[in-house]
């Protein structure tokens, strides 16, 4: 069940869908323009958002700026015509190569067995589109360099690319006046490679660019929503562990036993993963 919820007094949101990928969508209002960020995983993603938005007297978008190029944050965009699309030229080049390719279950079974595409989105795919496949790759309207600033009238949004191991094309949004960051997929690990994984590099320059921004709330596209406090905690988990894996030249029991030792508990399951994430990217580049 997906619903609606608000942030403040401008930054609108509809909740994730796990089983079919759906990634959390957003609306900033201003006095004068309407963006949304992100454009859904399908055409219905899309038109389920604005509908149950118009439900709340929220209006259409004037704008829809895209995180970075993955299904889910695009194929929605064909069912936005009249709205002016943006993302950074790195997020369009990288869409551009997607026109070319077919969407069937024979096609995407296909790319699964040569590797150029993940189980994990094939299946999410065939569950959002179980009567059609008419998907239609849309190019962004317009394209910026890094970093562009959009006054909507009243709320000011930042968008800046910030890279990461997820999408190197990784942009964020950062809604001023209500300190709201959406991070979409930026501080996920990398999940097309062999093994899922996260550098130790690409992880400190991200966050380093992270914590620039003065948010209180931050927004991740497929799981919860993360206050000030559990940010931090996530950086400095992030940050520890990207620091072990260096020093203990990416051998997983020692990274265990000196974060253990260092919390002075046993892990959880999520740091169990992490470490297991930054062994993966620590051997991968050797
Ligand atoms: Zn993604």
């Amino acid at each position: 069940m997906q619903t609606i919820e608000k942030i403040g007094e401008r930054f609108w949101y509809m909740t994730p869908v796990s089983e079919t990928d759906r990634p959390v969508l957003g609306m900033v209002v201003g006095d004068r323009k309407v963006l949304m960020i992100d454009a859904g995983n399908s055409e219905d993603h899309t038109q389920l958002f604005l509908e149950e938005l118009a439900k709340k007297q929220v209006p259409k978008p004037n704008i829809v700026a895209i995180t970075h190029w993955h299904w889910d944050h695009i194929f929605g965009l064909s069912s936005l015509p009249e709205v002016i699309s943006m993302s950074s030229v790195q997020t369009k080049a990288e869409i551009e190569k997607l026109i070319p390719l077919s969407w069937s279950d024979e096609a995407i079974d296909e790319r699964v067995r040569e590797g150029t595409e993940i189980e994990f989105c094939a299946n999410a795919i065939k569950k959002e589109f179980v009567d059609h496949r008419d998907i239609t790759i849309t190019v962004p309207d317009l394209t910026f360099d890094k970093y562009v600033e959009i006054d909507l009238g009243g709320v000011t949004c930042v968008l800046q690319q910030v890279g990461g191991d997820h999408s190197e094309d990784s942009v964020v949004v950062f809604v001023k006046e209500e300190k709201v960051l959406f991070l979409a997929d930026c501080i996920y690990p990398d999940i097309f490679s062999k093994q899922i994984n996260y550098t130790v590099q690409k992880t400190v320059e991200l966050l380093n660019m992270l914590e620039t921004f003065d948010a209180e709330t931050y927004v991740l596209s497929h799981t919860k929503m993360l206050s000030k406090e559990e940010f931090k905690s996530e950086v400095a988990l992030l940050r520890t562990i990207a620091k072990y894996t260096d020093m203990l030249k990416g051998d997983q029991t020692s990274i265990q036993n000196k974060y253990a030792e260092e919390v002075n508990r046993e892990l959880d399951e999520h740091e169990l993963e992490t470490i297991e994430y930054f062994v993966n990217g620590y051997t991968m580049q050797k």
